[in-house]
């Protein structure tokens, strides 16, 4: 599969087991969610998939999401139950009974202060609708727009409206110093602003000693899409946030901006991951719908490199189904699908070109691509052009590999070697177990060298 599958592991899938069947049947990435559950929770999940990686022999990525500048409200002992009419408060407090007590904690005081009448609130991917009645220091009067049921730690959003909030807190601090701790791959960052919040968090990294760990940039919010350009350029990787976009915008806007945001990706070079509701039907059904089906069929034409399911696999009932179902359409679709690629470059960056020069070489002989890449940015450039054909991507590095695990089309495989023409050596042999004889254009990464090698490999002519 060209296009990668990305899960979320929550309490329906923290098992060995169930991670490993969702290994199995395709997911290559694994998010943690740290606005969720507690740091022995994620040490769980991350010795789960670490074992798993281990027993399958694959590189799976380690994604850890870090909670960001959002609002979420308290804990409740049961759910907040209202029908459409029902009033109800949010009031100063960390933990409340819910149930027939129709008050919703919210720990933050100088949040409470800016909500004001008129403002329609959002929860739990936009189910939960309530308008403001009436303002306040403690208690804020709301009046239920929807039926709904309210459930813990709920995240709240004041529809079309960002909330000035600090990006990087005390709390954010400790998750990202368990993230380096525990090597994860990526670290996505919720709620991003503009440029400066990924240089915040880049500079935390690089205190850290973890450059190596990469950024996934959440597009959330008005303000992001505002400063999309900004954010693409300084990020790694980008994910189309649809769950939060569909509280902050309306909902009918979405496919408007997971296009706008896959194309200026796409224009970039730059990976992107859409998420949420991917596949949402199957929270509670063992099959997903028709239209659902429909709208992966369209991303995989938009040519995205991962499609990340969220609550389907974190709580959902049929967290292994719903990977191989996405699999099955992929591998249905894929080979007739030619997904939208990056347009040839005719100035722009020598690597990107150089990138482009192979991808048309290995294409015009239909051989497979091999590349050796330190750092992973070669073979990211040449999946960038979406090619036809295989590419097989060596590195010495566990890191690397799990990285290309968010990349379209990109087949990791390790090699030990640290020396470049070495590496090609080792690569072509691994390549020819894979897949027999054939014809395979080989190079690395275009540096500041004399010589570069692009080996063209014609195994055919002497085997038959
Ligand atoms: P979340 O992000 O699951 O962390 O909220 C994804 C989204 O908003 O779609
Ligand atoms: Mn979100």
């Amino acid at each position: 599969m060209k296009t990668k599958i990305a899960v979320t592991i929550g309490p329906s899938s923290c098992s060995v087991e169930t991670v490993k069947a969702m290994a199995l049947a395709g997911a290559s990435a694994f998010r943690i969610n740290f606005s969720h559950g507690s740091r022995d929770e994620w040490l769980k999940f991350v010795k789960v998939v670490r074992e798993v990686e281990d027993e399958v022999g694959l590189h799976l990525a380690l994604i850890g999401d870090l909670r960001g500048p959002s609002v979420r409200i308290g804990d409740l002992d049961e759910p907040v139950r209202l029908r459409a009419g029902d009033e109800a408060y949010l009031v100063l407090a960390d933990r409340l009974p819910g149930g027939s007590d129709k008050r919703i904690p919210i720990s933050n005081k100088s949040i409470l202060g800016k909500f004001r009448e008129g403002h329609i609130l959002l929860m739990d991917d936009g189910r939960v609708v309530l308008r403001v009645l009436e303002g306040g220091r403690d208690k804020i009067a709301l009046k239920a727009l929807t039926d709904a049921i309210i459930t813990s730690r709920k995240n709240i959003v004041i529809q079309g409206k960002d909330l000035e909030l600090p990006t990087i807190t005390e709390r954010e601090i400790e998750a990202v110093r368990f993230a380096v701790q525990e090597n994860f791959d990526y670290i996505g960052l919720s709620y991003v602003r503009g440029a400066e919040d990924i240089s915040m968090l880049k500079g935390m990294l690089l205190s850290l000693g973890a450059k190596d760990v990469g950024i996934i940039a959440k597009i959330e919010t008005p303000t992001a899409v505002k400063r999309l350009e900004e954010i693409i350029d300084s990020a790694d990787v980008i994910l189309v946030a649809r769950g939060d976009l569909g509280m902050y915008f309306s909902l009918e806007e979405i496919p408007r901006l997971q296009e706008r945001i896959v194309n200026l990706c796409i224009e970039r070079g730059k990976p992107v991951i859409i998420a949420t509701q991917i596949l949402g039907s199957m929270i509670e059904n063992p099959i997903p719908t028709r239209g659902e089906i429909i709208d992966v069929v369209s991303a995989i034409k938009q040519g995205v490199d991962v499609l990340m399911l969220t609550g389907e696999t974190a709580i959902g009932k049929y967290p292994v189904e719903v990977v191989k179902w996405l699999s099955k359409i992929i591998e249905t679709y894929e080979p007739d699908i030619i997904p939208q690629k990056r347009r040839k470059l005719r100035d722009g960056d020598v690597r990107d070109r150089f990138a482009y020069g192979v991808v048309s070489l290995a294409e015009s002989l239909d051989a497979v691509i091999g590349v050796y890449t330190r750092s992973g940015k070669t073979a990211m450039r040449i999946a960038s052009f979406r090619p036809k054909c295989r590419i097989f991507s060596a590195s010495n590095s566990k890191r690397t590999l799990r990285k290309l695990a968010l990349i379209w089309g990109i087949e990791a495989i390790m090699v030990s070697s640290k020396d470049y023409e070495e590496g090609l050596n080792e690569l072509q042999s691994k390549i020819e177990k894979l897949i027999g004889k054939g014809i395979m254009v080989l190079t690395y990464g275009l540096r500041e060298e004399v010589l570069h090698t692009v080996r063209i490999i014609q195994s055919r002519a002497f085997g038959s």
